[in-house]
């Protein structure tokens, strides 16, 4: 390898190091959760702004190899709505990396199997109730039982560990949280619980309705005693059970933002590169692609995105601004 070619850090202006791409593939999706999308009425992209398998690989590529990334997720929409998904999972596996996707679980059972023989290394598997009927209200869907099919197919495909994000909601399914606690030390599963942030396509996010991870983590360690473990790059503060019967984490995002040590920037599904998940202002890399921008190009873009990131997305300042963008659209 030349000096030319040893990745250089991709570092912005308060010295955080950017490693992490998030890849929303598609921004389409079977549920229409409530803190999501509204029940009707999205306007997807259309096809051809999709960015292609090919030119999804080159910008990770980039990342890699000029940028020295070593961590990709794949989002959505909706994922595994994509079409011929273990294909994009071998050609982005095949570049070293530790490659995860978040995904609602519903067509698990049938490609749980796959995905984890394509390469894919890690799943989280999103699941806000464990009731029949109000999973129906949140999601407006009834596939409850197929997405515990998906889970425990994704147990059995090898991932290890499964996570499970549970968006907590005040008034919705904060009573659960107990229930969840314990449905993960049954099932072996990695329960993380995520505040209520204001990317719903509804514009129904309310401050009050958000429960804080402090509050859900006394709410948990009343019944299963919890130590709090030290905290990495992983957005979640994790905390472990004392009996050993596995771990919780709780991703603070409101009450307690990880700007700090934020080190991702995220693709959306028409090519636009966005330095935080609540930036105002994207970079259009569909552009740059389809007009036969070559590597230094892209590059070049990207560190300039990077370099231009803010300190934090100041949810709770009274000037913060919603991004134009829903959470499906952008990628969570
Ligand atoms: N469809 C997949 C899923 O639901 O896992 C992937 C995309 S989804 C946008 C990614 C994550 O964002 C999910 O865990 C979802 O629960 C979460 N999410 C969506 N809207 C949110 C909101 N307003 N606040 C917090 N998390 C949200
Ligand atoms: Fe779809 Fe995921 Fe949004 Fe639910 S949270 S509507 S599953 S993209």
């Amino acid at each position: 390898m030349t000096s030319s070619e040893i990745p250089q850090p991709l570092v912005d202006g308060f010295g955080r190091e950017h490693r992490d791409l998030r890849i929303s593939i598609t921004d389409r999706c079977n549920f229409r959760c409530t803190y999501c999308m509204p029940a009707e009425g999205m306007v997807w992209q259309p096809r051809d702004h999709l960015l292609t398998f090919e030119e999804i690989e080159r910008i990770a590529r980039v990342c890699v190899q000029r940028f020295g990334f070593d961590s990709i997720r794949l989002t959505g929409g909706e994922p595994t709505v994509r079409a011929r998904l273990p294909l994009l999972v071998k050609k982005l596996a095949a570049l070293g990396v530790d490659l995860s996707m978040t995904t609602n679980g519903s067509t698990l059972l049938a490609n749980a199997h796959d995905l984890w023989a394509a390469g894919l290394n890690r799943i989280n598997i999103s699941l806000d109730s464990l009731r029949p009927e109000r999973f129906f209200e949140l999601t407006r869907r009834d596939e409850l039982p197929r997405v515990m099919e998906g889970i425990r197919a994704a147990v059995g495909a090898g991932f290890d560990p499964v996570k499970v994000n549970v968006v907590v909601v005040r008034g919705s399914n904060d009573d659960e949280i107990v229930d969840f606690a314990r449905f993960g030390r049954t099932e072996g599963v990695r329960v993380r619980f995520i505040e209520f942030m204001p990317l719903d396509a509804d514009n129904q996010w309310d401050r009050d309705a958000v429960v804080a991870s402090a509050e859900i983590v006394a709410a948990i360690h009343a019944e299963f005693p919890l130590e709090r473990l030290t905290r990495d790059h992983d957005p979640a503060e994790r905390h472990r059970y004392l009996d050993g019967r596995g771990e919780i984490g709780v991703i603070g995002s409101v009450t307690e933002p990880f700007c700090a040590s934020c080190d991702r920037v995220r693709l959306t599904s028409d090519g636009q590169l966005r330095a935080c998940l609540f930036a105002t202002d994207e970079t259009d890399l569909r552009a740059l692609l389809r007009t036969g921008a070559d590597d230094g190009a892209l590059a070049a873009a990207l560190a300039t995105t990077v370099a231009g990131k803010w300190a934090g997305h100041g949810i709770s300042n009274v000037n913060f601004i919603r991004p134009a963008r829903s959470m499906s659209e952008i990628g969570g």
